[in-house]
């Protein structure tokens, strides 16, 4: 078996593996999975040391919830669990503290547990950002106190909103997406020196740029840039000419970046986690590096808006 790499996490007490396990193709975001497969992959991270595992209740609109609890039923102990609040559907956003507290009673309820590791308020740059700060943080605060949670984070895309609120808040942790990964790397130009500055955790999600950086196609909501989808490609059919799947790669790249606690990956198969596991020992050739970043050139740090307008990078 590859020996699993685990880091502390700034902010909090705990230690966490390298590789995350994302939860959302849990829920179906990336395609209908089978189930029963989708539990034996949980199972199976967890026996490969992986101790990271994130979902949210609007992935799969509470189905991953579901299932990574049924998953997880009696490897509760073996596991850092981080969920999320505050956002339930597509356009359905709620940061009130109200929301916050029935949200997380769900959650606990799907996820057959009586406390979740951390608690995400999701996307925030869909809320208005003063509540954000003076509301739904004070709400998991409130949480915290209460045992049901034992650390505190925000979730989002643009990393201006997600350093502002993390430092106003005062949040344990971060969890970023598709920000730092071989199509877009500029995480470091706002929000990682803030968050070391002020000892707030780091973790890194979307390490295939949410499937882009795979053998297979981007699912249809995927809201890059068809250009970025193209260089995904290109890069792609490079990795395969030096005979090492595209996955791999990216995820190595992201490994590599000491600042993010774990890089969170969705992995719905075994067969998925074993190759993400294949990275922990997988060394990327400076040629194919070389090549892969002059692919990507032309399209790097090529980001999209997210959230409302005053929240636009
Ligand atoms: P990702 O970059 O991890 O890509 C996931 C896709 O790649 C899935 O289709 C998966 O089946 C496929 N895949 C995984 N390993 C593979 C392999 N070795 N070969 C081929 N295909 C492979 O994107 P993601 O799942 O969106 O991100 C990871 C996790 O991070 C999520 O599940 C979630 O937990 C978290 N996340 C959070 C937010 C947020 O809070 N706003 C946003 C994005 C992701």
């Amino acid at each position: 078996m590859t020996g699993m790499e685990y880091r502390a996490l700034d902010g909090t007490d705990l230690k966490v593996s390298v590789i995350g396990f994302g939860a959302s193709p849990l829920g179906n975001e990336f395609g209908a999975i089978d189930a029963d497969e989708g539990e034996r992959a949980v199972r199976h991270a967890i026996d490969s040391g992986i101790n990271l595992f994130d979902v949210s209740p609007y992935y799969g609109r509470t189905l991953a919830e579901q299932r990574l609890g049924k998953a997880l039923a009696g490897r509760r102990g073996d596991v850092v669990l981080a969920t999320k609040c505050g956002r339930d559907d597509v356009n359905g956003f709620d940061f009130s503290a109200r929301h916050v507290a029935a949200s997380v009673e769900e959650s606990l309820r799907r996820l057959r547990t009586d406390y979740v590791d951390i608690l995400h308020a999701h996307d925030i740059e869909f809320g208005d950002r003063e509540q954000i700060v003076h509301e739904t943080i004070p709400a998991l605060k409130t949480l915290k106190e209460q045992g049901k949670v034992r650390f505190i984070g925000v979730t989002g895309f643009p990393l201006n909103v997600l350093a502002d609120v993390a430092v106003r808040g005062h949040t344990d942790v971060v969890m970023s997406y598709c920000r730092y990964n071989l199509l877009v790397r500029d995480l470091d130009t706002e929000l990682t020196p803030v968050l070391r500055e002020h000892g707030i955790g780091l973790l890194n999600a979307s390490p295939l740029h949410m499937g882009i950086l795979t053998e297979c196609d981007p699912p249809s909501w995927h809201p890059a840039a068809d250009e970025v989808k193209q260089a995904g490609k290109a890069v792609a059919a490079i990795c395969r000419g030096y005979g090492i799947d595209v996955s791999t790669v990216a995820l190595r790249f992201c490994l590599d970046y000491p600042h993010a606690a774990s890089t969170l990956v969705g992995m719905p198969r075994c067969s998925q986690v074993d190759a993400n596991l294949e990275a922990l020992i997988a060394t990327i050739d400076p040629a194919l590096r070389a090549e892969i970043d002059r692919t990507v050139a032309p399209v790097l740090n090529r980001v999209w808006k997210s959230g409302r307008p005053e929240n636009h990078e």
